[in-house]
């Protein structure tokens, strides 16, 4: 009876520490107090680079997705998007990590790789990949994913995925629940800069990402708001 008792309580213990985690904002040890209030709300866009010091201020860890690729992730974020990848799961959807934390040198390649590209364009370019110094995947914070079907296929150019309606519909009214947005929505382009991206998800913390979804703001209007 004595070892059931336990075992009640060790599962309750379990829940309810889950639980907690799924539902509260924990910002990084590692960062807290050191960048405002919440240094989940850094902005970086074509007008605001990456903080001199950011990498100082983060911790980033390892991960990968199913095909084995390796990425690294500042480490708060990652931890909800894990979750978030097992809640879709639960319902189906397989999303996998397709590009996450990049560092300055990375971004100049991708700059070189996608200018070399005689289909792309230098127009697609500025429209769809940042400036070095101005790419929010730049604060590990920000992360693109692709899906992996049910059949096993994979889903993974960025056209594909905009016409795939339904299932990302479906993942973006999980996001908020997990501390992420939808960082460039499709008419906000004006204010974001960037064309409609329905794979990449930037983390704010729960109570900014609620606010976000339900108000359909993008985080510059809602640091505009609280700002005023
Ligand atoms: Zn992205």
């Amino acid at each position: 009876m004595k070892r059931f008792i336990s075992l009640v309580i060790c599962l309750l213990l379990t829940t309810i520490s889950m639980t907690a985690f799924a539902e509260s904002y924990v910002p990084s040890p590692t960062i807290e107090g050191k960048f405002g209030p919440n240094p989940y709300l850094v902005l970086v866009n074509k007008e605001n680079k990456l903080p001199d010091n950011w990498l100082d201020l983060i911790v980033l860890k390892p991960a990968q997705n199913s095909l084995g690729e390796d990425f690294l992730v500042e480490e708060i974020t990652l931890g909800h998007f894990n979750m978030l990848r097992e809640k879709l799961l639960k319902e189906g959807i397989q999303i996998e990590l397709d590009s996450t934390y990049r560092s300055l040198e990375e971004q100049q390649e991708i700059w070189d790789e996608w200018l070399a590209d005689p289909e792309l364009g230098p127009e697609y370019c500025e429209k769809y990949l940042a400036k070095v110094g101005y790419s929010e995947h730049h604060t590990g914070l920000a992360i693109d994913i692709f899906i992996v079907k049910p059949d096993g296929t994979i889903e993974r150019e960025n056209d594909e995925m905009i016409a795939d309606r339904e299932t990302f519909a479906r993942i973006h009214e999980k996001l908020a629940m997990f501390g992420f947005i939808l960082r460039y929505p499709e008419g906000k382009e004006d204010i974001t800069g960037y064309n409609y991206e329905p794979w990449h998800f930037r983390f704010v913390g729960e109570d900014v990402a609620k606010e976000i979804f339900e108000n359909k703001l993008t985080i510059e209007e809602y640091l505009a708001q609280i700002q005023k």
